[in-house]
């Protein structure tokens, strides 16, 4: 039986005992209903993510979609409370079509180890979905034709929290020219769609530029932002990571 025949069985034999038992469903039933019904969902997401996905292989909407040697729309968890976006693939995840599997990719997997996280519990994608050539900045263009995929994205996720790492994805997400050190480090608002409750994102530096810029204050920083994060899900903060 396949997964999702399965998932409908279940839940119609909890509606018949629910009918039969006129509505006094025992607890543990309606604990099971809830699950199979999360499960629903996040299967939808997932399917939802998939197409959108399919959407951005084919995309020529800049110049990007040319040069590409594959599209890098994103991959993690479809429930994922945490939604990590950085600027757009580099040279490995042009090759491979995955996000951040290269150097910043490596440093990242650290941090998220370092809170006691692994990489498939959060979803991590990029503002621009293609590589630009050489590495060069975003042009403004080309982030205004690729937002609406990384919105679609967080509308369909509905993360608690969204990181953005490094300038291009705080300025892109929070509608504003200020630099990232003025950005990092506090809690601001995303809103995902009309009637919404924000999102809150915390903007921290991109491990690219903590790469390129190693310091013993820039690593401090990011942790005390990523211990911020993991303090407003109500997550346990890891000694190991105030190393
Ligand atoms: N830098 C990014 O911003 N995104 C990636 O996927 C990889 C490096």
């Amino acid at each position: 039986m396949k997964d999702a025949d399965l998932k409908k069985a279940v839940r119609q034999h909890l509606e018949m005992e629910d009918f039969f038992t006129g509505g006094f469903t025992i607890r543990g039933q309606k604990a099971m209903r809830e699950q199979v019904e999360t499960d629903e969902f996040a299967d939808d997401v997932a399917k939802e993510l998939e197409k959108l996905a399919a959407e951005v292989r084919q995309c020529r909407k800049c110049g990007l979609g040319s040069l590409r040697t594959n599209a890098v729309p994103g991959e993690g968890n479809p429930k994922a409370r945490i939604v990590i976006v950085g600027e757009g693939p580099g040279a490995d995840e042009d090759a491979q079509g995955r996000p951040f599997v290269g150097r910043a990719g490596q440093l990242l997997d650290k941090i998220i180890a370092a809170m006691g996280l692994k990489r498939g519990d959060v979803y991590i994608c990029n503002v621009l979905k293609c590589r630009p050539p050489g590495n060069r900045d975003p042009a403004a263009e080309e982030i205004i034709s690729c937002l609406p995929y990384l919105q679609r994205q967080l509308e369909l996720i509905n993360p608690q929290i969204i990181v953005a790492m490094g300038a291009y994805a705080a300025r892109s997400l929070l509608n504003t020219n200020k630099p990232i050190g003025q950005l990092r480090g506090q809690f601001h608002e995303y809103y995902a769609g009309l009637g919404r409750p924000p999102i809150k994102v915390m903007a921290t530096y991109h491990t690219a530029y903590l790469l390129r810029n190693y310091s013993p204050e820039n690593r401090q920083r990011v942790w005390e932002d990523m211990k911020k994060v993991l303090a407003e899900l109500d997550l346990p903060i890891p000694e190991h990571g105030k190393k």
